[in-house]
């Protein structure tokens, strides 16, 4: 046998058992005459002692190991005298009595420990070592907890898990795609799909009822924070479905897997909050409801007092932080600066104190008497202690938008957003279009193949932007982990919003005829959902980053280090793919 057992395995009740272990040297201590050796493998850490009275070869070998090399050690269990609380088998080491070595390592860009030395881009290139460390590996293994327990779910539904391919056909909606050059069809190309969308919607055609699957998406997106050119999504769709029934059963996935993975009940049902709510006291579609502080608008109140950039503004709202009145000046200028930078962008902002007394004293009194203020206070319902940041603008939703983001920074300050309480929520009711200034024309706000809800189908012509879909995204903490829609499943109805986005019966043929066609041979009634799992996974294990639930990611350029990819062809295999570069920027 190579190893009896594993470096996490053996306690005091093994004492006496001979056993052959085999791992990773982590640390070599030298001590008085002994050898002290931490063996790591992926299930812990175990103390291996090597004594220079007993075999003194055998020491001294073992006192030419370094870290990280591989070896195989045959010992007995001994009961330690100095005992480690910190790990599970620290009540035990292994008394050696022979030593293999079954691979040296050279010394190690960076410490393989829980707290490493390695830098971000070092653990990168050497993801394969970070990999060995605890805290990556356990992001893994949560990972693959989470896939066991969705397969799981949605098999105990009737789900079937069905693939589709990567290689499939560009697109023009959405995001850019990853294209593919065919060699057998020159000047042809393939693109990686940015969603099974299509292929799941003709799976319901098929008359599969049930689909699944855990897949690799691709989009070529600028990359932001939370963002990977392929990340992995849960993708279902079902038939015979009205919106509650896909919301009902994928609330049920979710507390299934609070459940399972992080042992939490959530026995209430998730609030569902329209759109136009959440974008009007939150100013975001994805709403990090861990606490309240919603807005307040402020027009009626504060305009017509003579202070122009209220007077001005388009929108005036604020938020209530509770009990920070206590704000020095120096915190309350740390915030303006930071809703004035650049990626927020607002000009300035308002505060107001609620006092002891109950006054209110502002950066504005001068323009506003206390009856004024007063009236303010009562619309936030603010009592003494309280502080009011106030934001202004010419345009609503982009003031709105930094109205959010100071919400979630007063939220933070305030220790509002704790990563191990968790608020789930649908948003409902999302429109059918946005306007795309870089475009000029409306686009699909989840994708062209949602359903426009029933009662807004008439405004189809007569106003579009005011139609409303049936879809929906889930939640939680402030990140959209999932969404999704009721679809079109009626040809001239797609045919109809294929118009509104702009394309020619032509090009609509052309680009998405396959399904228009499959539309016309008793398509059902269907929708889905696709959950992020890269996000759900990050948010049970408490990440800032989907990269640290993903064994081999992408840097913020979008290259893997490791394989130094994407890198340019060789010209062999440009011929044979019968393709010249022009490139601009050589
Ligand atoms: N395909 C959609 C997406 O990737 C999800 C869905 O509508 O099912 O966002």
């Amino acid at each position: 046998m190579f190893r009896t057992n594993t470096c996490g395995e053996l306690r005091l009740e093994n004492a006496g058992q001979k056993v052959t272990l085999a791992g990773w040297v982590q640390r070599i201590r030298k001590m008085g005459g002994m050898t002290f050796v931490d063996l790591r493998d992926r299930y812990g850490i175990t103390q291996v002692v090597f004594n220079n009275e007993i075999d003194a070869p055998l020491c001294e070998k073992a006192n030419k190991l370094g870290r990280e090399f591989v070896i195989q050690v045959t010992g007995t269990v001994s009961e330690r005298s100095n005992k480690n609380k910190n790990i599970p088998t620290g009540e035990i080491e292994i008394v050696a009595d022979s030593l293999r070595i079954l691979n040296p390592s050279e010394v190690p860009p960076f410490t393989i420990e829980d707290d490493t030395d390695g830098g971000d881009d070092l653990r990168m290139k050497y993801r394969y070592l970070d990999l060995r460390r605890t805290p990556v590996r356990k992001n893994l293994e949560l990972r693959h907890r989470m896939t066991m327990e969705v397969r799981r779910y949605l098999d105990s539904k009737g789900f079937l898990e069905i693939e589709t391919p990567m290689l499939v056909g560009s697109t023009p909606e959405g995001a850019r795609d990853f294209v593919v050059p065919s060699r057998m069809n020159p000047g042809q190309f393939y693109a990686l799909p940015q969603s099974p969308q299509t292929l799941k919607q003709l799976l319901m055609v098929s008359g599969m009822d049930r689909y699944f699957q855990i897949v690799k998406c691709f989009r070529d997106e600028d990359l932001r924070a939370d963002r990977q050119p392929e990340f992995t999504q849960i993708d279902c769709e079902m038939s015979y479905v009205e919106q509650d029934d896909i919301i009902n059963l994928f609330e049920g996935m979710a507390k299934h897997l609070f459940k399972t993975i992080r042992g939490i009940e959530l026995t209430e049902p998730f609030i569902r909050m329209p759109w136009a709510d959440a974008m009007k006291y939150y100013g975001s579609d994805k709403p990090d409801m861990r606490f309240d502080m919603r807005f307040v608008e402020l027009m009626d109140i504060l305009k017509g007092y003579g202070f122009s950039v209220f007077d001005d503004a388009a929108y005036i709202g604020g938020i209530c932080a509770k009990g920070a009145a206590s704000y020095t000046r120096k915190q309350i200028d740390q915030l303006t600066e930071f809703v004035k930078r650049p990626q927020i962008g607002a000009k300035g902002m308002v505060y107001a104190r609620v006092e002891p007394d109950g006054t209110v004293k502002s950066s504005v009194d001068k323009f506003y008497s206390q009856e004024v203020l007063q009236k303010m206070k009562e619309a936030f319902n603010a009592e003494p202690g309280d502080l009011i940041l106030i934001l202004s603008g010419d345009d609503a939703m982009k003031t709105r938008k930094q109205l959010c983001e100071l919400r979630l920074e007063m939220g933070s300050r305030l220790g509002l957003r704790d990563k191990d309480k968790f608020a789930c929520l649908w948003v409902v009711d999302f429109p059918m279009f946005e306007w795309s200034d870089e475009e000029q024309r409306l686009m699909a706000m989840h994708h062209p193949f949602t359903h426009p809800k029933d009662e807004d189908i008439a405004m189809l012509d007569t106003d579009p932007a005011s139609v409303r879909a049936d879809a929906y995204d889930m939640v939680i903490n402030g990140v959209e982990v999932g969404g999704g829609s009721i679809r079109i499943h009626d040809s001239k109805l797609q045919a109809k919003m294929f118009e509104i986005l702009g394309f020619t019966p032509e090009k609509a043929q052309e680009q998405f005829g396959f399904l228009m066609n499959a539309f016309k041979f008793g398509a059902p009634p269907h929708g889905g959902l696709a959950y992020g799992l890269d996000r759900w996974v990050s948010l049970f294990a408490g990440l800032d980053s989907i990269r640290d639930c993903i064994a081999f990611p992408k840097n913020n350029s979008g290259r893997d280090v490791m394989l130094d990819a994407p890198a340019a062809l060789d010209q062999k295999q440009l011929d044979e793919l019968q393709l010249a570069l022009d490139l601009k920027d050589k």
